[in-house]
């Protein structure tokens, strides 16, 4: 059994604030990840990171109450104002922070880190590094990672990457540690720590048209709704507005914070049609634009019944090429078109999923010395739908008020404890395996996996109904049935890439579980949430969280209260 007195799960951006945090306040800290921490889907992030410096001469009166208001109206109403308050107020000081660790943030010509518009602000707040901003932050932190790891004076901080953890391990209402599987040997080992954080990211890839990294699977939101912690407002998945038509790569929305424009079969900037996106145009938030933009195209306005222009032309070469280079590169490679001289064909695919394990403002759960952070957790700052610019912040702001939290938790504890509990769920995990190695079911994974990306895209998208749910539902538990009869194609132990795959397919299938029944029973229209048969938000009955727990014979709902603060909820205006 390995020991270490802190476990972060993820090498995102959370995980490694988190583990920075931990590090600095004398704890022994260890990072497992399924991948290369730089591999994370933080990596992929382009278009910016929210914080109200004020550095643009139209965002000059901007401050931590505007940045407030905006993110509770952009989540109608759902987000916990407390939370929002605590991330907007330490916003400022978590990007200069970042900064002064090395991030290379674009200028202004004064020198200051640059910003542009993003949704919901309608003037610029997100800080950017060009298009690219999520590598350059996520590199940062390793970076400083690495330094803390080798500074001789630092507490220790170890890396598994290539790890991927199964369980977590709960005795007594206390976390006592995880089970992990080296993915190049395939041996389990137990993790005894009285503190583990879970910064495991989203679960877009329970959906086939995606932005997300294929690893973001929802295995890792799963793996504590198992152990028995409740999942949060999982029926609000976010759609971007603009993503490369058929491949679902992201075209950030920077673009259209620089000016870019969407337009329909007619050449016409569409979204002036529309009573809530006339004001905004493409800066409006992104549930409104993704909406209206399947609306122009089932209105006849889209070109072959699936797609609009994003338009860039106007910006001129000087500035794509500079502020916009990976998007340009991103479009000549996977559409064929250089943005600099042809509008680029798009289309709104899933982006981030908005709910995730429940968490309070400290990153603390129902579980003692378990934290959560970054996307995998939902505190809730993002409510019904997420502003762009804000999930960035949200790593790194929650992440080290977790690994803090974490850190004094971890001091106050005295022994090793869960030893037995340990063993027994290192046993019980390895007994899994073997059977699903053994398993000569005949189902393939890929089918299941293919199969639940499908009726996701179909059935629980932009707009969604009761029967299309309720199909979606019945779906999803055939295939956990399904699953039950799976056959890997290889059963070796070493580098078994299809057996990691089929472990993270449960995840996907019972988070997909938690997703739908969230959505069947919430009957209103909120943020990113369109009920066709339920067209208005309904405060009276919907202002509440939706809480799943993990049930074997199927998810059981709950719900709690919103917190309200001074934002008094009212009817989302544009
Ligand atoms: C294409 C794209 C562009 C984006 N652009 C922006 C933007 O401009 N601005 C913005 O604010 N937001 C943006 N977002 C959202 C934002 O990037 C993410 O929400 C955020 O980076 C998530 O960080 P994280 O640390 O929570 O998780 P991730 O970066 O996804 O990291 C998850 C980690 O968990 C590990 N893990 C998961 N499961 C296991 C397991 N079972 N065992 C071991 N390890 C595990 C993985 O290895 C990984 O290291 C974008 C998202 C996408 C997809």
């Amino acid at each position: 059994m390995i020991y270490h007195d802190a476990i972060v799960v993820g090498g995102g951006l959370a995980g490694l604030r988190a583990a920075i945090e931990l590090n600095r306040n004398n704890v022994k800290v260890a990072i497992i990840s399924r991948v290369h921490p730089t591999r994370s889907h933080s990596v992929a992030a382009q278009g910016g990171i929210n914080a109200p410096l004020g550095n643009h001469p139209r965002g000059g009166t901007d401050n931590w109450e505007k940045h407030a208001l905006d993110t509770v109206k952009g989540s109608d109403y759902l987000a916990d104002q407390d939370a929002v308050i605590r991330m907007t107020k330490d916003a400022a000081r978590r990007v200069v922070e970042m900064e002064h660790w090395g991030c290379p943030f674009s200028r202004t010509t004064e020198g200051k880190i640059a910003q542009r518009p993003f949704g919901g602000a309608g003037f610029p707040r997100a800080c950017y590094a060009a298009d690219k901003t999520g590598h350059a932050l996520l590199h940062t932190l390793y970076q400083q990672t690495i330094k803390l790891k080798h500074a001789a004076e630092r507490n220790e901080m170890t890396i598994y990457e290539e790890w991927m953890v199964t369980d977590l391990v709960v005795e007594d209402g206390n976390c006592v540690g995880v089970i992990a599987m080296d993915m190049v040997t395939g041996r389990l080992e137990a993790f005894q720590a009285g503190v583990v954080i879970f910064a495991t990211g989203g679960a877009g890839r329970i959906y086939g048209n995606s932005t997300n990294a294929l690893i973001n699977t929802g295995m890792g939101i799963a793996i504590p709704y198992w152990a028995g912690i409740p999942l949060k407002d999982m029926e609000f998945i976010q759609f971007h507005p603009t993503t490369i038509l058929g491949k679902n790569i992201l075209i950030t929305e920077g673009c259209r914070g620089e000016g870019g424009y969407l337009l329909n079969n007619k050449g016409e900037r569409f979204l002036a049609n529309y009573d809530d996106s006339k004001k905004d145009m493409e800066i409006a938030p992104r549930d409104i634009l993704a909406r209206n933009i399947v609306r122009e195209i089932m209105a006849g306005g889209g070109f072959d019944n699936t797609y609009v222009h994003l338009d860039l032309r106007h910006l001129g070469e000087k500035k794509i090429v500079e502020r916009l280079p990976g998007i340009r590169t991103i479009c000549i490679e996977f559409a064929g078109v250089d943005p600099i001289t042809t509008p680029i064909p798009i289309q709104p695919g899933q982006h981030y999923t908005m709910g995730g394990i429940d968490c309070n403002t400290e990153g603390e759960t129902i579980v003692k010395g378990f934290y959560v952070a970054g996307e995998a957790a939902c505190v809730s700052v993002h409510g019904a739908n997420r502003l762009g610019g804000n999930s960035l912040l949200d790593t790194i702001v929650f992440g080290a008020i977790a690994g803090g939290n974490a850190a004094k938790y971890a001091q106050g504890l005295t022994g090793k404890k869960g030893g037995g509990a340990l063993n027994d769920a290192a046993k019980r995990a390895e007994q899994r395996i073997d059977a699903l190695l053994k398993s000569e079911g005949s189902e393939t994974p890929v089918d299941v996996k293919t199969a639940l990306n499908k009726i996701m895209d179909n059935n629980v998208g932009i707009f969604r109904d009761a029967s299309k749910l309720k199909d979606a539902l019945n779906v999803v538990r055939t295939l956990q049935e399904k699953y039950t009869c799976i056959k890997l194609n290889y059963t070796g132990k070493r580098v078994n890439l299809s057996l990691g795959w089929a472990l993270e397919l449960k995840g996907s299938l019972d988070v997909a579980e938690a997703v739908v029944a969230g959505a069947i029973a919430r009957e209103e229209s909120r943020g990113s949430h369109f009920r066709t048969d339920f067209p208005k938000r309904n405060d009276a009955n919907w202002l509440k969280h939706t809480l799943a727990h993990f049930n074997t014979g199927g998810v059981k709902l709950g719900y709690k209260p919103v917190n309200i603060g001074p934002f008094e909820p009212k009817e989302r205006k544009y």
